[in-house]
């Protein structure tokens, strides 16, 4: 396919793509400044295909890795303190630039990752975006031994295979009533799985929320206990509805995850390989992308969509 591609730009083809509840927003247009027309898709596995005069860290034939943050300016007050998740400038794949639900895509070398090789493409995919803000998200939550995780999708059923690796207990909360989200999540070494409306049997010490629902914000700041983190690792989220300071108070803390560094990904990938994370991956036909995105808008999906060529 005849494609310019300019300095360290390579062209992928696209051999899978995870489909993440961000992509549901960004078509549902609740996030504010999509690049349209636009191609969506951050979870891209793709081999590389043609590379930009100026590329060198690949070759033709490589299978890489590519994931929401698309480019930084290098330059601002974040990108020189390794925070370049925060960069007013960044691009982001499949939202300010086209991502992933193509049979090709084009991506910046720098912001390309090795991929372990014990991986399958479908495999894979979902590391690119639920692995690895989903480490973020763990990172955020500091040493918390009981942890628990609000919504238990694609980036909960893999932070839940770390959390237990590095010796945490996991608490998973489900949509009320959602059965097979709690087996799903005891299968996966959780301690206890209820819905989000319950109480946990014992206090947490942290807890990380990934659904978009703000009304989780004061129910995981009463779950947690004095000193105890609630990080919300989306992002996009509804209001959160005003609450007691008394569910603040006792210094508790209450964060959000933005985006991701390269950092994150090179760290989280090293470490899912050594876990080993074990993905559970639906498979859609990428002309079967809309019905993949119905079925993650129903909660219909068990652990990840994901679209392959
Ligand atoms: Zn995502
Ligand atoms: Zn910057």
């Amino acid at each position: 396919m005849p494609v310019a591609l300019s300095g360290r730009q390579v062209l992928l083809r696209v051999r899978a793509c995870a489909v993440c509840r961000t992509d549901l927003h960004i078509v549902d247009g609740e996030l504010a400044h999509p690049d349209l027309p636009l191609v969506p898709g951050h979870e891209i596995i793709g081999e590389v295909a043609a590379l930009g005069p100026d590329a060198e860290r690949f070759t033709a034939g490589d299978r890489v890795g590519v994931c929401w943050l698309g480019s930084t300016c290098g330059e601002c007050r974040y990108c020189r303190s390794d925070q370049e998740n925060l960069c007013e400038a960044a691009r982001f794949t499949g939202y300010t630039q086209d991502g992933g639900f193509a049979e090709y895509a084009t991506a910046d070398e720098r912001y390309c990752f090795a991929v372990p090789a014990e991986y399958g493409d479908a495999e894979a995919a979902p590391l690119m975006c639920a692995g690895v803000i989903g480490y973020r998200s763990l990172t955020r939550a500091g040493d918390a031994r009981r942890l628990g995780l609000y919504g238990f999708g694609a980036a909960a059923h893999i932070v839940a295979q770390v959390a237990r690796y590095q010796g945490r207990e996991v608490f998973a909360f489900t949509r009320p009533g959602d059965r097979e989200g709690q087996e799903f999540a005891r299968e996966l070494g959780a301690v206890w799985a209820g819905g989000s409306d319950e109480a946990p049997p014992e206090e947490l010490d942290a807890a990380i929320i990934f659904a978009p629902v703000g009304p989780l914000v004061p129910a995981a700041l009463q779950a947690v206990c004095r000193g105890g983190t609630v990080v919300c690792g989306g992002i996009h989220m509804s209001d959160i509805p005003s609450f007691p300071y008394e569910l603040l108070w006792g210094e508790r803390t209450l964060s959000s995850v933005a985006h991701v560094t390269r950092r994150d990904a090179e760290e989280f990938l090293a470490l899912a390989s050594r876990v080993p994370v074990r993905t559970e991956v639906e498979t859609f036909p990428l002309s079967q992308a809309n019905e993949a995105l119905a079925a993650l808008r129903e909660g219909n999906v068990r652990g990840a969509a994901v679209l392959v060529a």
